[in-house]
Formats: structure tokens, C-alpha cells, sequence
């Protein structure tokens, strides 16, 4: 009687280890079955153009890239002559650029502000003001990222590729960012709000951010941004005409975001574009363009 027991104890853990066992092969044979897809190349390719025209146009019709006057974030370009083209309104020679970095920089930045807004919403009080808009000076107004009204600072996230992080942990971020900053920091003090420091805060698109991250902080400087200002309303300035080509331009791997950046062009600089500084023409495009 026990033996029967026994036995038909040891049916039922049988018949259970094969259901299982059934069940798992199962699991393995749907994961083998061969894909219906259409051929990677074939299907990629329309599939990735489609996509692509998809979201440029949409960006095309974003703020940023609408965006016609002088901005904070332009202020402070190396370039005079890059400037020049902006201030007088010559239509861009590049039909071509990839603004999807661009993309993901606006997109980290929204995501981004609604942490904060939660974070205000959790502290039952604004302590940050988020994407806040500041006035410059009459007809100059830009986006504060963020701003910490316990710490009196204002933030601005950039989202950076390797090789940027890598150029800007040796020199440092460009000057048109600390530039912008101080702008920033002059619109908020222009509402009477106190300014103790500003902060970039250069975040890695590929990597943790706890290891990559970078945070350069400086404090206000009123002399940096009447000079910037002046510069700028020296290049508007310029006599109507003035060849491009006396201009200063500077050489920087920057000229292959620059919208009036041409290598083919005839002649060094006109008033429909120019051939670039020298590092542009040699070096090979790479998608390591950094967000403002
Ligand atoms: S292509 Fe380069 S050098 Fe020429 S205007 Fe643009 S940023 Fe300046």
C-alpha cells in the first residue's frame, strides 16, 4: 500500500517535472523561430529615413530652431564674422545640418525640469524656478535651466558626446557657454534676484553620470558681460556691406555646426557663406555637437 503511494507520489512529481520541462522547450523553440523581417538593409534604411525626415521637420519647427534674434548662447561665439551672418540675417548655405543631438539635448532638458518640478511640488514650496525666462537687455531674452533661490545659483545642463566631454575635461567648456552664463545670471539680477554663482553642468550622453559628469562654477562678472555685449553691438554695427572676408573669423572645429559654413565655397568668405577655418576643412564630421 505504501509502495502504491509512494509510486503514484512519484507519477505526479514526474508528470509535473515534464509539464515544465515541456514548458521551458517550449520557451526555447519560440525564441528559435525564424524572424519573418524583411532583409536588416532593406528594412533599416526606409524605416530610418522615414524616421529621420519625421523628426527634423518636427524640430524644424521647434523654438530653438526658429529662433532668428541673437540669443544668450550666441553671444559669446568665437566667431565675429559667424555672428555678422546672424545679426544681418543671411539665410543659412546648409540645408544638410543633423540637429538630432540637438534633439536629445532638448528632450534631457525637459526631462529634466520636470524632476525639479516634482522636487518643488514634494518641498511644498518653489525653490527652484525652472526654465525660467530672463531679459538680458530690451530685445535679448533667454531660458534659465534652472535656478536655486536657497543657494542663489543658476544652473545650465549641457548633454555631451565622448569626445566633447574628453576636450572639455582638458580645456574647459567653451567660452560662448560661460559667456551665456553670465547673461543668464544679468537677466535674473535684472528681476532683482541674487546671483551668487553659476554652474554649467556638463552631463555625458553615454556614460553614468556620477562618473563623467562635470560641474564648472564661476561667479558673476558685470565686466564680462558688458564686453560681450559691446562686442556684439560693434559686429551689428559694421557698416552695411563690409566684405565677410575682413571679418575675423576663428579657426575651430566648432565652423561644422555653423550654418553658413561652406568647404566648397569659391572664395574665403562672402556674403552668402564661407569656407570655414582650416582645423573644419580638415577634420571629419562627427555627431559630437554639445546642446545649448
Ligand atoms: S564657417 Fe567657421 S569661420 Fe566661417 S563664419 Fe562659420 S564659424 Fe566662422
Amino acid at each position: 500500500m505504501t509502495d502504491a503511494v509512494t509510486d503514484a507520489a512519484q507519477q505526479v512529481a514526474a508528470d509535473k517535472g515534464k509539464v515544465l520541462e515541456d514548458r521551458l522547450a517550449g520557451l526555447r523553440k519560440t525564441a528559435d523561430r525564424p524572424s519573418p523581417a524583411l532583409p536588416l538593409a532593406k528594412q533599416t534604411f526606409g524605416l530610418a529615413n522615414a524616421l529621420e525626415d519625421l523628426f527634423l521637420s518636427a524640430d524644424s519647427q521647434s523654438d530653438r530652431s526658429r529662433q532668428r534674434a541673437i540669443g544668450p548662447s550666441e553671444v559669446g561665439d568665437d566667431c565675429a564674422r559667424r555672428l555678422r551672418y546672424k545679426v544681418i540675417g543671411t539665410p543659412p548655405v546648409r540645408q544638410d545640418q543633423d540637429s538630432w543631438a540637438a534633439i536629445l539635448g532638448t528632450s534631457a532638458h525637459l526631462w529634466i525640469a520636470e524632476v525639479f518640478r516634482q522636487r518643488n511640488r514634494t518641498l511644498g514650496r518653489e525653490r527652484y524656478l525652472i526654465e525660467h525666462r530672463v531679459t538680458v537687455r530690451p530685445g535679448m531674452t533667454g531660458q534659465v535651466d534652472l535656478y536655486d533661490k536657497a543657494t542663489a545659483t543658476a544652473y545650465d545642463w549641457k548633454l555631451v558626446g565622448p569626445e566633447t566631454l574628453r576636450s572639455y575635461g582638458t580645456q574647459g567648456p567653451p567660452n560662448r557657454y560661460l559667456v551665456q552664463g553670465q547673461l543668464y545670471g544679468r537677466g535674473l539680477q535684472n528681476e532683482g534676484l541674487e546671483v551668487r554663482k553659476i554652474a554649467i553642468v556638463v552631463l555625458p550622453r553615454a556614460a553614468k553620470i556620477r562618473d563623467k559628469a562635470q560641474i564648472w562654477s564661476y561667479a558673476p562678472d558685470q565686466d564680462v558681460v558688458d564686453a560681450s555685449l559691446a562686442r556684439l553691438d560693434e559686429i551689428a554695427g559694421l557698416p552695411a556691406g563690409t566684405p565677410m572676408d575682413v571679418i575675423p573669423a576663428t579657426a575651430q572645429s566648432e565652423c561644422r555646426w555653423c550654418p553658413w559654413f561652406d568647404p566648397g565655397h569659391a572664395v574665403e568668405a562672402d556674403e552668402r557663406g564661407c569656407r570655414g577655418g582650416h582645423f573644419a576643412r580638415r577634420r571629419k564630421d562627427t555627431c559630437e555637437d554639445l546642446i545649448a
